[in-house]
């Protein structure tokens, strides 16, 4: 970080300052130009204050070099991380294990959710999703079964044995999720810190998605959260970001495949169902995340989308979700993650 002082300061405001900034173990290299006096900050500076910085009177501006994240960071860490997610099956996301992660919006019923996850498992599915907790824009809309959703969920685990991701809204539901093999943090609740601190004690993995206006150095701060607290099983997740353009529901952004990849080391997986909103838009988008280099999708899939309680338009059929599956397949060995190893 570095501090450019105003061409006039005080001394004792000066001192204070450079005492304040010892205190926390920074280094200080101090460099007189014509008109300003530069200071270099040198040390652990993520959890310095910029804002306090730059509110002081004798200073000018403040420029950050290093990344606020440091648990994320690829300079820190520059090895993929593989998030295990069943190491008795041999499933895990990150350093060239890609996962088709795919179920319902909403667990509607045990005959629903058994339905699909045998379906979708059959199409090379690996992990289920299915939400029972659910983040909807009406009060008046279908809320998901909460409790009830994660017990069959469990069932639908039991029945196939593949491991299961739903979405958490608030911490008072984490003692439901003790059999979840991953939780979701949603879009809508990517900057709830105290959930993101909570979740950071625990070693579960987090599914963690990018909210809908949100920078992807924002998404890694939130990452952060989770990670400064002792838990580094995060997975990001793009799914599709607010824009101008209304013809889809969000604006997949593509390209934070391969920005996440050179900012951070944790794996980075696409979500183009919510992203576009419409089904037959789910192919194309799948297969440029996978080639654009993603680590995995999550995609819904309904048994019989035009009656789905919740995200029906964007809902794949079984058979639709195994044309995915196999396009997907087939272009894997080419994706760029894969070429550039
Ligand atoms: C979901 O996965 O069903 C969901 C609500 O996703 P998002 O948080 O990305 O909107
Ligand atoms: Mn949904």
């Amino acid at each position: 970080m570095v501090v450019i002082l105003k061409e006039q300061y005080n001394q004792a405001q000066l001192d204070n300052l450079v005492d304040w900034l010892k205190s926390m173990e920074i280094e200080i290299h101090f460099s007189e130009g014509m008109k300003h006096t530069i200071l270099g900050l040198v040390g652990d500076t993520s959890s310095v204050d910029i804002d306090l910085i730059k509110a002081l009177d004798i200073v000018e501006e403040v420029k950050r070099i290093q990344e606020p994240y440091k648990n994320a960071n690829r300079k820190f860490h520059p090895a993929d991380t593989e998030v295990v997610i069943d190491s008795a099956q041999g499933i895990s996301i990150g350093n060239g294990s890609f996962q088709l992660i795919a179920g319902p919006c909403s667990v509607e019923s045990e005959e629903q959710i058994c339905a699909v996850a045998e379906s979708v498992k059959k199409s090379g599915a690996t992990i289920l999703r299915g939400g029972a907790f659910k983040p909807r824009t009406s009060p008046y809309a279908f809320q998901g079964l909460r409790g009830d959703g994660i017990r069959l969920l469990l069932e639908a685990k039991k029945l196939t044995g593949m491991p299961i991701v739903s979405e958490i809204m608030d911490i008072s539901q984490l003692s439901l999720f003790a059999d979840v093999d991953v939780i979701q943090v949603g879009a809508r609740n990517m900057q709830n810190f105290e959930l993101l601190k909570e979740l950071g004690h625990s070693r579960k993995p987090i599914l963690l998605k990018r909210g809908l206006a949100n920078t992807l150095q924002e998404l890694l701060m939130s990452a952060e959260y989770i990670m400064a607290g002792g838990n580094d099983n995060v997975i990001l997740c793009e799914r599709g970001i607010r824009t101008f353009e209304t013809y889809t529901r969000n604006t997949l952004d593509i390209s934070a495949i391969p920005a996440l990849k050179a900012m951070t080391h944790l794996p980075v997986i696409i979500d183009p169902s919510h992203a576009t909103g419409i089904s037959r838009m789910v192919m194309p988008m799948s297969l440029a995340a996978t080639a654009a280099g993603a680590d995995g999708l999550i995609i819904e899939v309904h048994n019989d989308p035009a009656h789905a309680l919740c995200d029906g338009p964007q809902s794949l059929t079984p058979e639709g979700f195994a044309e995915v599956a196999d396009a997907v397949r087939n272009i894997l060995p080419y994706s760029h993650g894969r070429m550039a190893k």
